[in-house]
């Protein structure tokens, strides 16, 4: 034992690291959080702020605040690298060093996914992400910029490709994303432009599944389609995409020319199975044990996307509630163990039910036999994300914003924020840049 309490290392503070953390806040442990961000992110509203409705700080919060108050537990900004299980430590890389080592007596792993381009890393490049802040703000830049250039560009027949925006992957994420564009262009850009009219923008979500939102009945899918379909957005099932490259994607054959596509597949789970050398899923996911624990090491949990485990024959799916529910329960596990009481029964996911926003005032809900689309489902799905953000003043931010944005149709947060300078984004572009830098010599 490092100290005379032992100590439980949580690595990642996303909804499953932070929840266990917190469960944890009385127990006679030091904790110590691990976290290569310095915030704790709301994923589910990250294509808010890709679209601009919110501004990144209105769904992130820095760690280190929302736990000020538990003195038991040092959170540390640093990556974790690898996992020695039989010395019992991690190593973690910070500003100045590698390979730090922590010891643990207790170790929780909750370090989620990042994309996957299933093999095609190369699309990368051309159709990024949704996964942390920067992306959204990059995305945001890719969008808003999008509009810049079709308004400074003087011939109209390029106005279509830089105005068509792609969306691969018909899931949440994708789903929500293309209603977000569809209502930014109709209401809050309209009358912004004077060369372009936003309104001819075109949207296209394209999947290979049959149907957007898969997981969802087969009424909410299509009534989700609908109003997708309502709000002018072109969805394609059927043919996953060949090709993506700097002119667009090529999809069953078809080139669609577009200067901003965005990718809203798949998800790869983090290393963490490499590190402990242990049985993964065919994506990679740490199978865990009814405890959520690793077979053969009762002191190491895995909780929330990068775990694997299967309830009544199905995986648990990658969703918050599954890594809250995790975390909370190997957060109890533990203190039960550390003082002294008998571990718990099994995990069991209660499943709360999955809901997606398609354009503004109109959602769909599924939970148990309520199945619902419309502004109902909406206003449960507003009621829900503004409960689990994890701040009261993001609330109040967030909700107030809502109001505005529904009221007014303005958003929050319209600014192109080029961290790294100016990047050019096409050739035209790159030329136009070269002829400043070779004019100025
Ligand atoms: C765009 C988007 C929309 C979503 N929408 C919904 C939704 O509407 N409803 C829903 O239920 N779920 C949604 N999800 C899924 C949900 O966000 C995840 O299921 C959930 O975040 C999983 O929690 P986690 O704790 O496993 O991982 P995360 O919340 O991703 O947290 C992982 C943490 O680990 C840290 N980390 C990773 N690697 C390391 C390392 N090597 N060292 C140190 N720290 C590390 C990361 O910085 C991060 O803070 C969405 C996800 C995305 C990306």
């Amino acid at each position: 034992m490092p100290g005379s309490v032992p100590r439980i290392v949580i690595v990642g503070g996303g909804f499953g690291g932070l929840a266990a953390a917190k469960v944890l806040k009385n127990a006679p442990a030091e904790i110590v959080l691990i976290d290569r961000g310095n915030h704790h992110l709301f994923q589910p509203l990250l294509y808010q702020v890709a679209t601009a409705v919110l501004a990144p700080a209105q769904i992130a919060s820095p760690i280190r605040n929302i736990l000020r108050k538990q003195q038991n537990t040092t959170v540390i900004l640093g990556e974790v690298t690898g996992v020695d299980k039989d010395k019992k430590c991690v190593f973690v890389k910070d500003a100045d060093r590698t390979g730090v080592p922590i010891p643990y007596d207790f170790l929780v792993l909750a370090t989620g996914v990042t994309h996957s381009y299933f093999g095609h890393n190369d699309f990368e490049k051309f159709a990024p992400g949704l996964k942390s802040l920067a992306d959204a703000v990059s995305v945001r830049n890719k969008i808003l910029h999008a509009f810049e250039q079709a308004e400074a560009e003087e011939d109209p027949s390029r106005h279509r490709d830089l105005l068509t925006f792609v969306l691969v992957g018909a899931g949440p994420t994708g789903v929500e994303m293309a209603g977000a564009i569809a209502v930014l262009v109709r209401n809050t850009l309209k009358s912004e432009f004077r060369r372009i009219n936003p309104e001819k923008a075109r949207i296209v979500l394209l999947d290979m599944a049959p149907r957007v939102l898969g997981t969802f009945s087969e009424h909410l899918s299509q009534a989700a389609k609908a109003r997708l379909e309502g709000l002018g957005v072109e969805v394609r099932l059927g043919h996953g995409v060949d090709q993506i490259d700097a002119d667009g994607v090529i999809v069953a054959g078809e080139r669609i020319s577009s200067q901003t596509v965005i990718w809203t597949a798949g998800v790869a789970p983090s290393p963490a199975g490499k590190w402990l050398n242990v049985t993964t899923d065919r994506a990679g996911r740490v199978r865990v044990q009814q405890d959520v624990s690793v077979p053969g090491y009762p002191d190491v949990f895995v909780v929330g996307d990068t775990a694997s485990l299967d309830q009544d024959g199905k995986p648990l799916p990658g969703v918050a509630q599954v890594a809250i529910q995790q975390g909370r329960y190997v957060g109890n596990l533990i203190h039960r163990v550390i003082s002294g009481k008998s571990r718990p029964g099994p995990f069991r996911y209660f499943d709360k039910g999955n809901m997606a926003v398609v354009g503004k005032g109109f959602a769909v809900l599924q939970s148990g036999k309520v199945h619902l689309s419309g502004f109902v489902a909406w206003l449960a799905w507003a009621g829900v994300h503004l409960q689990f953000l994890a701040q009261s003043s993001l609330r109040v931010s967030v909700f107030l914003q809502w109001v505005w944005t529904y009221i007014t149709g303005q958003r929050g947060s319209r600014l192109i924020v080029n961290h790294h300078g100016a990047e050019p984004r096409t050739q035209v572009a790159k030329e136009a840049q070269l002829e400043l830098t070779s004019s100025s010599k």
